[in-house]
């Protein structure tokens, strides 16, 4: 049985990894979308086990020391990591798996799965990134701020990257993705 391919889904925050993966999953059901666990907080309609295992600090690093994290990274504060187990099963079984993470869990999975197809969401600029994560109203200035400052410092890095998409139309941009990732 063939095996299926590992894809990373990354890029800064409010650069709308997420819209494009809900419309990328619609399209290609066949994509497991792997869950992760954080220490962030749930936000108003976040469910468990849906849109992320929401776990306390000890918790995480109790999954970190156990090794059962694919990857996993501190961003603005919290904990954000891929359980290992998922995704290492759905791949055996020849499913195709999807990571939507930060820039630095990224580069730890060049390490793991160097064969993993990486993918960089890019904003037209960094003044529209600021709009969006802004207007987007689910953060507190403070967060919203450490954001902003990562998302510098995670643009610098897109050219580590396999594919990169400007996410400036969002037809156009899941157009890339979906060639990027179905005719290579
Ligand atoms: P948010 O708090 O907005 O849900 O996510 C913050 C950032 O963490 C986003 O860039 C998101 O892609 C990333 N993220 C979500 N899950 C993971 C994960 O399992 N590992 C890593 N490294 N980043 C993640």
């Amino acid at each position: 049985m063939q095996t299926g391919r590992l894809i990373v889904l990354t890029g800064p925050s409010g650069v709308g990894k997420g819209t494009l993966l809900r419309l990328l999953l619609k399209k290609h059901p066949e994509l497991y979308l792997s869950v992760s666990a954080t220490t962030r907080q749930p936000r108003l309609g976040e469910v468990e086990g849906k849109n992320y295992y929401f776990v306390s600090r000890d918790q995480f690093e109790q999954l970190v020391a156990a090794q059962e994290l694919l990857e996993w990274a501190e961003y603005a504060g919290n904990y954000y990591g891929t359980p290992s187990l998922p995704v290492k099963e759905k791949i055996a079984c020849g499913q195709s798996v999807i990571l939507e993470i930060e820039v630095l869990g990224a580069r730890q999975i060049h390490k793991t799965f160097p064969n993993a197809l990486r993918i960089f969401i890019e904003p037209p600029s960094l003044a529209e990134l600021e709009w969006r994560i802004r207007s987007r109203g689910k953060d507190q200035e403070e967060a919203i701020a450490q954001r902003l400052q990562t998302a510098k410092v995670e643009l610098e890095a897109a050219d580590e990257f396999d594919v990169k998409i400007v996410n400036d139309d969002l037809e156009k941009a899941l157009l890339g993705i979906d060639n990027a990732i179905f005719c290579p």
